[in-house]
């Protein structure tokens, strides 16, 4: 090739890269100001005709639709690739889906498969919509990855597949349309919103990841286990302890003895990442592990139930606002540590500032990626290849309360004069060392053997809140088992249709956290100091909470056990049996969905009577179960025994204890301006099991200086009235 020619393609590859460039609509083209400008928030209608603009403008993109939200809007995935990676995407969603499974795969397979497949990376923004910074973020993150054609964003675009996801898309609609009203700048708060920023549950909406509750949850974990399994996962949130700018990974103790210690050490190499490049920038103020309260123990944040299925969960929280801020004077965070080892001195802080911070660690996290691809791909098969392996033998989970039996049992003997002096010798001359039967009394132990699976029977009285712990399970990308005929195991009986949950799996530290109890190490101070606060729950296990019954097995068991489809959701038909001789039917009172189905029956006018002892005869019903007379509620029962899965019994007569007549109770239920966690969960469990009520709002007002809804809802709160009519 000749100069000349060289030059001219020179010139024309400078030609396309500015054509390229000048494709991509910027934020200032679309929003009418650059993302990270003082005073301006984006809304969630804006955000998303950008997303659909730029996705409609670029073959990098391709826009998924990823379901509704409480409120009714649509959720986006924005997945940002080459050109030729968008084209091929089934094939990599297979190859992450097959690694992170690890089912059958050998390692020869798995290292093929990491060398061919490219690296997934989630990130998230706005889950917490006054965080601002977390939608803002995601919006300058896309448009950087979109037009950009320097060498660093081209290798990341080769490499990864990058999921960009909205968290929370009512929330930023909200509060940046509140933000935006006032036209003084000055005065721009989000103090007084109106109401709660996710429709039910505010804040605790990264509370909702191991129960599966609201519709966002269910969107971003189907999309996050089921559909992807990315091998990492970023989750954006503010702000930051006084004193730092961003606070990030990796986090602090106690972690989780249900992880894989790949996860814990990978969050270690990743976070080193990011805050290296931080430094590298000049760009001061991040504090891990200690620095600030997050740890890994909890399961049921948006980062945190990631650690259960393997996948290196991020989570920063960052200062900085539309409205300028500062960085406060805290002199413990200012002499650098291992925790903090580059301290932001005080000083005045922009959005713009927590943007560009934001932008940079998604692409330390990318790069990080990029320039890992195949280790994160069969690091992922290996962890999930070990909890296969862990379930498939007899395993003992190293556990705070094991290590505990161990230590007792050994102080117990020292205190033994007829023993303890040879013991003590042995301690003398080994230092820590104790003799190995302490240990094996613990280890060797088999009752004290990790379960191998848990069965739930479908010959229970509550099954239908079985299923829904299920569903929960299968929301998460858990394999779940379903009984294709009756079965025996360790002589007991089990019907068909009941579900089996087995350990073998690579997502087995979800499995064992979601049915056994947890264990939380003693963590205080200093011996015999004050305890130190949990970052989050200390304890959880649906399992035990939903009040279901289900048998745990420290053995291996098989059976005619068939695999549920990853994702599919599962239900279960009640029986109902008409006859015209029927007086009436029976609903049990411990099946849950039965008191949905009373409450449809009032609705339609049926008669109900609750039996206020057990009856006696052929279709004994327990005490505190109801009976409906035949006639206007048939339609009803037929309906809800098909859809709620309750078991309705046929009877010939009344019982003689169904003395007490059912009323529809008057329920007022509490909420106040601005909204209430509290509240707005016992409003969704009373809309989820159809209890009619209204909505009081105390007389706290806001000074208006509003228009429209915002008006209307303040007037409603003032009067006492319902205040959901101003609810959009
Ligand atoms: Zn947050």
């Amino acid at each position: 090739m000749t100069r000349k020619t060289l030059l001219t393609l020179a010139f024309l590859m400078c030609i396309l890269n500015f054509a390229s460039a000048q494709k991509t609509l910027t934020p200032k083209e679309h929003f009418g100001f650059n993302i990270g400008d003082n005073y301006k928030l984006a809304d969630y209608t804006q955000t998303e005709a950008y997303f659909k603009k730029i996705a409609a403008s670029s073959d990098r993109v391709k826009l998924v639709n990823i379901g509704l939200t409480e409120e009714g809007r649509t959720q986006y995935m924005m997945i940002v690739s080459s050109p030729a990676n968008i084209k091929n995407l089934d094939r990599y969603k297979e190859i992450s889906l097959k690694m992170a499974r690890a089912e059958g795969l050998t390692e020869k397979e798995a290292q093929a498969l990491a060398t061919e497949g490219k690296a997934v990376v989630w990130i998230d923004g706005g889950l917490h919509a006054t965080e601002t910074v977390g939608t803002h973020q995601l919006i300058q993150t896309m448009y950087k990855l979109v037009s950009g054609n320097d060498a660093e964003t081209l290798r990341i675009l080769d490499e990864v597949i990058v999921l960009l996801v909205h968290a929370n898309p009512d929330g930023q609609e909200l509060v940046s349309d509140w933000y935006m009203s006032n036209p003084d700048t000055l005065k721009r708060s989000y103090s007084q919103l109106p109401r709660l920023y996710q429709k039910y549950v505010g804040h605790d909406n990264n509370r909702d990841f191991f129960m599966m509750n609201m519709a966002e949850t269910k969107n971003i974990s189907k999309q996050l286990y089921v559909e992807w399994m990315p091998q990492i996962l970023y989750n954006h949130h503010q702000a930051g302890p006084a004193g730092s700018v961003v606070a990030g990974p990796p986090y602090r103790d106690p972690f989780n003895y249900n992880i894989s210690p790949l996860t814990i050490t990978s969050i270690d190499g990743v976070g080193a990442a990011m805050i290296s490049r931080l430094n590298a920038e000049g760009k001061p103020g991040f504090t891990a592990r200690n620095g600030a309260s997050f740890s890994t123990w909890y399961n049921g944040g948006l980062r945190t139930t990631s650690y259960f299925h393997n996948v290196i969960g991020l989570l920063t929280e960052i200062i900085g606002n539309p409205t300028p801020s500062a960085v406060p004077l805290v002199t413990s965070r200012l002499i650098p540590s291992g925790n903090t080892p580059n301290p932001v001195t005080p000083r005045k802080w922009y959005f713009q500032q927590s943007i560009d911070y934001s932008v940079s660690l998604n692409y330390a996290v990318m790069d990080y990626a990029a320039r890992n691809r195949e280790h994160l791909l069969f690091n992922i098969y290996t962890m999930g290849k070990s909890a296969i392996e862990a379930g498939s033998k007899d395993y003992w989970t190293l556990t705070p309360k094991k290590i505990d039996a161990i230590n007792s049992a050994y102080r117990a003997d020292l205190a033994d004069k007829k023993i303890s002096d040879s013991i003590a010798r042995l301690a003398r001359s080994r230092g820590d060392e104790m003799p190995m039967k302490y240990y094996d009394q613990v280890f060797a132990d088999l009752t004290q053997r990790d379960a191998r699976g848990y069965i739930i029977t479908a010959s229970q009285p509550d099954f239908p809140t079985a299923v829904t712990f299920i569903n929960a399970l299968i929301w998460s990308g858990i394999k779940v088992h379903k009984a294709t005929a009756d079965f025996t195991v360790e002589g007991k009986n089990y019907p068909a249709g009941s579900f089996v949950v087995m350990t073998n799996q690579a997502f087995r530290p979800h499995v064992l956290d979601m049915f056994d109890p947890q264990d939380h190490p003693n963590d205080f101070q200093y011996p015999g100091g004050p305890p130190i606060r949990p970052y989050d729950i200390a304890g959880w296990t649906p399992a035990y909470s939903m009040g279901f019954k289900f048998d745990r097995f420290v053995n291996p068991f098989s059976g005619p056990f068939s695999a549920v489809p990853y994702g599919e959701i599962q239900s279960v038909a009640g029986k109902f049996k008409k006859s015209g001789s029927d007086a009436g039917y029976i609903l049990d009172c411990q099946t849950n969905n039965s008191f949905i189905a009373v409450n449809d029956l009032l609705k339609s006018g049926a008669e109900v009577y609750r039996l206020t002892k057990q009856s006696t005869g052929k279709n004994a019903a327990k005490q505190g179960s109801f009976f409906v007379t035949k006639g206007k509620g048939d339609a009803v029962l037929e309906k809800d025994a098909a859809s709620l899965g309750i078991n309705i019994t046929a009877v010939s007569g009344k019982p003689e204890t169904a003395t007490g007549k059912v009323v529809a109770g008057r329920i007022a239920l509490w909420d106040q301006y601005g909204g209430s966690m509290s509240s707005g969960w016992l409003r969704w469990i009373l809309e989820q099991n159809r209890f009619p009520f209204s909505l009081r709002c105390n007389s706290r007002t806001y000074p208006g200086r509003r228009s429209g809804w915002q008006r209307s809802l303040q007037r409603n709160c003032s009067k006492g009235r319902r205040c959901s009519s101003g609810i959009p």
